[in-house]
């Protein structure tokens, strides 16, 4: 796996001021002028001109790319799509990058090029949290997708989930970079096309026009770009075998409204509404309470930050890609009053935590997520004494979650309805789903997604879903002169933030016991306590002795499921699904094939749990791709890791159904 993570570029400039790779000994554009190279070899080697203007509202153009480099043919493409495309077309851009390159060094780039400007502005304000794995950026307002699959390209593209309209084959030079036009890189380009899909290069290599032509492409050659004789351009002539694919993980039929109900107001309720009205649904978002974010989502400050694992796990990739998709998107809110990125500092409290960060220095370092701070620096960083250097995670930031998804939901397509509980779901004879409590109906649509926490269960349809509570209690306290030095979140098993409106968080608890909302002294006394190996010079500023009347409680109720993935996706019938596949239970590697019994249209996105900043908006991502039929945001693995199918099929390999 470490062979393919994503490491920095290394760039040099040369005399003209434009770069090459120092690794690869070979240029990122032609000397010959970058802009019109790009626009010959690729624009025009796919017929985008034509095949943007063609596009009706409504409808998308996935381009997909090896080797992202300086962005200049991504930028080009969007630059043309805007001048082109009706305003409700969109572009989804998916490109491969084991060598990313830094801020500094893109900024550098991208000024080469002042007729993009409008458009590279934008890249550069969200070139942030360009870690590893998938990593989306939102662009254009919205319409522009930019999927960066940060690792050696055949890698990533054989766990991507998608259909491709026109490739941008665009590696180093063959005989320099032989890994981006391998045979298995080909055989993935292939089976990720779509039946029309086009593709173009600047190379006329022997060994990639074989190689295409083997993967199934028809192969042409045409003039070369600034004096190269030839150059490659074709088109998918034959569709790549048919492998066989887990019934209960495939794409469920699309569903023909555009009209969405979606059931709670909180994170990922307001994720989910704001990433179906960016596609044009209307949303209608039902709420219990009297305001949104009232439940988990309500604590005056939460933090964003997850615990990655070395062994790349589902849960890691997935949070990985969260928390960079999360980082993105708070550029949108003030800073400083929404949030602040201050920075977060991991302190190991046993000796195994030792053990496991330096595990994790060693596996992410590169990236820039995180990086081994001692004692000394750490202090620097926080303002306050520790007992221990640990892990720096610059981006660590916290955020005020109300704030949040108050401007997720900004949006004409959006209507929010308070005080609406919805205890009943009924689907019509013309296959609406129906919201109702007791007899009042409110609403009807033929999509429903249920992003109500534990309270997603309570359906008759939903019933088996595994979700349950966990009581957190989160304790704030009044900052005093001496503990404003705090500069940066410090975790260690629980979390203290710097002050938001003079007040700190501390928090949270796990009981596992109770489930009420009544705020506990034990729970205050272990958030204290928590403090206290965290930074008893902290403690000490806050001088909690002189009045305790300076704590306060709040108590939420974290959704979790058995497996601490969250669910995202589309439900089955589960009735039906246990008669379907019910020889599973005899040999779980059975190789079924019978249609997944779905209930047409009904949505989960739930079980979060604590981690609701770095799951919740990839969340409504992942939720309006399935829905919409787009391309996955994280490696299938992992969406199938949030599957909720994924213990109904769990169950019926125990014999537990
Ligand atoms: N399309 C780019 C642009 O518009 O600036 C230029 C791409 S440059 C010619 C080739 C890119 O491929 C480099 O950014 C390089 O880091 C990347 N690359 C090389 N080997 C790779 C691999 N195995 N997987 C993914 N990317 C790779």
């Amino acid at each position: 796996m470490s062979e393919h993570r994503p490491a920095p570029a290394q760039l040099a400039w040369d005399a003209a001021g434009l770069p090459y790779s120092a690794q690869f000994d070979d240029v990122y554009f032609s000397r010959s002028g970058g802009l019109t190279e790009t626009q010959q070899v690729f624009i025009e080697g796919n017929d985008l001109n034509a095949r943007f203007a063609a596009l009706k509202d409504g409808q998308t153009l996935v381009i997909g790319e090896t080797g992202f480099g300086t962005g200049l043919n991504f930028l080009c493409a969007w630059q043309l799509f805007e001048q082109l495309a009706p305003k409700g077309a969109r572009l989804h851009f998916i490109s491969a990058e084991k060598y990313p390159l830094s801020r500094a060094d893109l900024t550098r780039a991208l000024a080469l090029w002042p007729s993009l400007k409008h458009f590279s502005d934008q890249l550069l304000a969200n070139w942030r949290g360009i870690y590893s794995g998938f990593q989306r950026l939102v662009l254009g307002g919205g319409r522009v997708l930019l999927d960066l699959l940060l690792g050696d390209a055949a890698t990533s593209f054989a766990q991507l989930d998608a259909q491709v309209d026109a490739w941008f084959l665009d590696g180093f030079t063959p005989a320099k970079n032989p890994l981006l036009w391998s045979e298995a890189l080909f055989a993935q380009i292939a089976r990720l096309s779509c039946k029309q899909a086009t593709f173009a290069t600047f190379t006329s290599a022997g060994t990639v026009r074989r190689g295409l032509q083997a993967a199934g492409f028809a192969v042409h050659k045409v003039q070369g770009f600034a004096g190269k004789r030839e150059m490659l351009r074709g088109h998918l002539a034959k569709t790549a075998p048919m492998v066989w694919q887990p019934p209960w993980f495939a794409r469920p039929p699309q569903v023909a409204g555009r009209e969405v109900l979606v059931i709670g107001a909180g994170l990922a309720g307001c994720a989910s509404a704001a990433s179906l009205a960016a596609r044009g649904y209307a949303v209608t978002l039902l709420e219990r309470h009297g305001q949104i974010a009232a439940e988990g989502s309500g604590n005056p400050q939460g933090v964003l930050y997850f615990r990655p694992s070395p062994h790349d796990t589902p849960m890691s990739q997935w949070l990985l890609s969260g928390f960079g998709f999360c980082l993105r998107q708070l550029q949108l809110l003030p800073r400083g009053r929404d949030w602040d990125a201050c920075g977060l500092l991991q302190l190991p409290l046993r000796s195994k935590d030792a053990v496991q960060q330096a595990l994790l220095a060693e596996a992410f370092s590169h990236s820039g997520l995180l990086k081994a701070v001692s004692r000394e620096e750490a202090e620097a960083l926080a303002g306050v004494k520790l007992a221990s250097g640990g892990l720096f995670y610059p981006d660590g930031a916290w955020v005020r979650p109300q704030a949040l998804c108050r401007a997720l939901i900004y949006s004409p397509l959006i209507e929010l309805k308070l005080h609406q509980e919805a205890l009943h779901l009924a689907r019509t004879a013309s296959g609406l789903w129906q919201v109702r409590s007791g007899n009042k109906l409110l609403g009807e649509a033929p999509l429903l997604v249920l992003a109500n926490a534990t309270e997603a269960k309570r359906f008759t349809q939903t019933a088996l879903l595994p979700l349950k509570p966990i009581r957190g209690q989160l304790t704030t306290v009044e900052q005093t002169e001496a503990s404003a030095a705090l500069k940066t979140v410090l975790c260690g098993e629980g979390y203290i933030s710097p002050a938001l409106r003079g007040v700190h968080s501390l928090g949270a608890s796990f009981n596992f016991k109770r489930s009420d909302l009544e705020p506990s002294f034990s729970e205050q006394q272990e958030n204290l306590e928590r403090l206290r190996e965290i930074s008893p010079d902290l403690l000490a500023r806050l001088n909690l002795s002189s009045s305790a009347g300076r704590l306060k409680n709040r108590v939420a109720l974290r959704c979790t499921s058995p497996d601490y993935l969250p669910l995202i996706g589309p439900l089955a019938d589960f009735a039906e699904f246990a008669r379907a596949y019910a020889p599973l239970s005899k040999n779980a590697n059975k190789r079924l094939s019978e249609p997944c019994p779905w209930l047409d249209g009904l949505y989960v996105n739930c079980a979060h749990g604590a981690r609701g900043l770095a799951s919740t908006l990839l969340a409504g991502e992942l939720l309006a791709a399935w829905i919409n039929a787009e391309p996955l945001p994280v490696p299938r693995s992992v969406a199938n890791a949030c599957h909720p199918n994924r213990f109904a099929l769990r169950r019926l390999i125990r014999g537990e159904s």
